[in-house]
């Protein structure tokens, strides 16, 4: 019996080869009919026998293009029409709809052979791509995702791209970027002689992705050193980009997984210490390392031949360079060649960073390859979210989807805040979003509260209460939810510093349960900066060694005086604790001193002083007494962090009993320490709770706008 039947699929199916693995699969099962993206859905119409039909539709998700991702696939019943052949109609684009759009995604295999097979046409073309892999969002000007809405329209194709890019049994059929040597982009210099250069230690600018890079010899102290004292970046460590990670770090499967994934983000790896300058990540166990994932990354590491450092293409603070001009401006203090091309960076992509801890894949800095991968929503009008003042990453929200934004970068930087506006400007247009309600954070100063008050009347979320909304957007916690938020510091309603708190949550209010007792912040902002005044504000009576003998009476008095302002962050506990230790008194970049004690703790002490969340006084003078009676540093960096684990463990333990409750939910900067959130996990699960805590956003306050958002969806 002949049937014809109408199909809607939605999801990320634009941009990923669905249409002709749509003409192809209809092909096989000898169907009519037709099919065409919208800006809303794919829309298929297949006429033939009733068997072969249901088989199409099983097949339609059982066999999906690898970058695809259905997320509904409607069908109803059409009257036939008879028909001869199956065609790929023309985009129709509808008002007000939009289509997920597939983030940036890492050369596959098939283009990978091509381009190091000397009989291709495209052998050595630093920009060879395909319908599954290939730039995307860092091309894209305007949706629905065709070639005229890309920084590839300046380019015509060539009479045998074109050929390719026609023919829906080709690869290519459809691939936007499609190039090769005769249309493509070109390259400033050959990538031989950018290979030279990095042999004979030179700093070399790459074009990327989504802005420039900075590359140099992994191996090479020499030049790393100069490196960091250019881009004035003293500590902060550097990700290298290799073929052949086992070599240096521990992989386990998941790493490998996601080193390999389509994605490509920097993955931070325990390292052995061996074959790299040990400039690059100073004092720290774990290196950040990914895998070439353009074409051109795959030229240069396989020339050169040994692990690059690739890193942002920037001064410190400042946001990555994306265009040419701007590139040879910026980055002409740093770097002794540049390797350019001609194809227009539309958006400003640093890469991703990602951590696999308590057996998930926690992301660090979301950007390329992961964001604008929406996040499940609940329904909602549309609303734009600004997040936090650090690193600064936007929401936009309708339909059931969260669009979390690229991270941008700390506001205070003019430049910064123009990417973030011109970021934010960006998703609005392409996901069509006119907000009917803004949220942005509680502190009146912050950037992103004056960008969300040109945009309404905007929701004012508290920090924290953002933090852990964010990992109940994450994992769609229902009812009452208890929230750790240990974070550096977020304005509270009674104008004092918040960071180590005890939430209740539920249905978008909050009470505060518990929290660390309040430290002066003697100095306020500097603090982060300068970890040893917070030793002086927690006690500590005499300077670190280091510390200027005079400067630190000063802050003491200032701590004693009862003038500084008020904090419970846990971050700062940290930073004093840090300095106590002697570990860090100065952060060159934000969480040093508690990165570093966290790499100087003995993995093996398990031993901890029992306290209550707000005994954090009492637990620095015991560490401190500790220390005094000759205990090794590294016994009591790791009894810090299993003390805090314990009062986490126990405020949240008791909120739970109260709120009748066992979900918890656990978020904030401190929260991308290993340690500490495997020990907390670890505590609550022996506690019969369950905790959450974030995957796919930040648990810095990269996290905070989808927080935001989903509060301001419940108001
Ligand atoms: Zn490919
Ligand atoms: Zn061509
Ligand atoms: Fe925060």
């Amino acid at each position: 019996m002949v049937e014809r039947i109408a199909v809607r699929v939605k999801g990320r199916v634009q941009g990923v080869g669905f249409r002709p693995f749509v003409y192809r699969l209809a092909h096989r099962h000898q169907l009519t009919g037709w099919v065409r993206n919208s800006t809303g859905a794919v829309e298929i119409e297949v006429e033939g026998e009733a068997g072969f039909l249901g088989r199409f539709l099983g097949q339609l998700r059982s066999e999906a293009p690898p970058l695809a991702r259905i997320e509904s696939l409607a069908e109803s019943h059409l009257p036939t029409r008879g028909g001869t052949d199956f065609q790929i109609r023309e985009s129709v684009v509808r008002a007000g709809s939009f289509q997920p759009v597939p983030p940036d995604t890492a050369t596959c295999a098939e283009c990978l052979a091509e381009l190091f097979d000397p009989a291709n046409r495209r052998h050595r073309h630093p920009f060879i791509n395909c319908t599954s892999c290939g730039p995307r969002f860092t091309v894209i000007t305007d949706l629905p995702y065709d070639r005229p809405h890309t920084t590839m329209a300046s380019f015509p194709m060539c009479p045998a791209c074109r050929r390719e890019y026609d023919d829906p049994n080709n690869r290519r059929f459809h691939a936007q970027p499609i190039a090769c040597w005769d249309c493509g982009p070109r390259l400033s210099l050959p990538v031989e002689e950018a290979v030279a250069g990095l042999k004979a230690g030179l700093i070399v600018a790459v074009k990327g992705l989504g802005g420039y890079q900075l590359a140099c010899d992994a191996s090479d102290e020499a030049v790393v050193a100069r490196l960091r004292a250019r881009k004035r970046r003293p500590a902060k460590p550097f990700a290298v980009m290799l073929t052949d990670p086992e070599e240096y770090c521990l992989v386990s499967r998941d790493e490998r997984a996601l080193l390999e994934g389509a994605a490509r983000p920097i993955v931070l790896l325990s390292h052995s210490g061996r074959g790299l300058a040990p400039g690059i990540a100073p004092d720290l166990r774990e290196l950040g390392v990914m895998l070439p994932y353009t074409p051109l990354h795959h030229l240069l590491v396989r020339d050169f031949g040994g692990p690059l450092v690739m890193t942002s293409g920037n001064l410190s603070e400042e946001p990555i360079c994306r265009d040419d001009l701007e590139a040879r401006d910026r980055l002409a203090g740093i770097a002794d060649l540049v390797l350019a091309h001609d194809r227009p960076i539309a958006a400003r992509y640093d890469d991703s960073v990602v951590r696999v801890v308590a057996g998930a894949t926690r992301v660090l800095r979301r950007a390329r390859g992961l964001a604008p991968e929406p996040v499940p929503f609940p329904p909602a009008p549309p609303l734009v979210a600004t997040g936090a003042h650090l690193k600064a990453a936007f929401t936009v929200a309708r339909d059931e989807h969260a669009f979390v934004g690229p991270h941008v970068g700390d506001l205070d930087e003019i430049l910064t805040r123009k990417s973030f506006e011109d970021g934010l400007a960006a998703y609005r247009r392409l996901f069509r979003v006119e907000p009917e309600r803004v949220a942005c954070d509680l502190h009146p100063d912050f950037a992103s509260t004056r960008i969300a008050e040109q945009l309404g009347e905007p929701v004012r979320v508290q920090h924290h209460h953002a933090h852990i909304a964010s990992v109940i957007a994450e994992h769609d916690l229902r009812g009452r939810v208890v929230g750790a938020a240990l974070d550096g510091v977020g304005l509270g309603p009674d104008g004092t510093a918040w960071g180590g708190e005890v939430l209740a949550c539920e249905a978008g209010t909050y009470r505060r349960f518990d929290h660390l007792a309040p430290v002066p912040l003697p100095g306020g902002d500097l603090c982060a900066r300068e970890g040893w005044r917070m030793a002086a504000a927690y006690g500590l009576n005499e300077p670190p060694s280091g510390v200027d003998e005079r400067r630190f009476g000063l802050v003491r008095r200032l701590a004693t005086s009862g003038q500084a302002p008020l904090t419970t962050s846990a971050g700062r506990l940290f930073d004093a604790v840090a300095s106590l230790l002697g570990v860090c008194h100065h952060s060159s970049y934000e969480g040093e001193a508690a990165v570093r004690l966290e790499a100087v703790a003995d993995p093996e002490e398990r031993g901890l002083i029992e306290c209550e969340l707000s005994q954090n006084r009492e637990l620095f003078s015991q560490l401190r007494v500790q220390r005094d009676s000759g205990e090794p540093v590294a016994a009591l960096a790791a009894v810090f962090h299993n003390s805090l684990a314990g009062a986490v463990v126990r405020a949240c333990s008791a909120a739970c009993a109260e709120a009748g409750t066992t979900v918890v939910a656990l978020s904030g900067g401190c929260f991308q320490n290993r340690r500490l959130l495997e020990t907390c996990l670890a505590g609550l699960s022996a506690a019969d709770l369950d905790a959450y805590a974030n995957e796919r956003v930040p648990a810095n306050d990269g996290g905070i706008s989808l927080g935001q958002a989903w509060l301001a969806a419940c108001s």
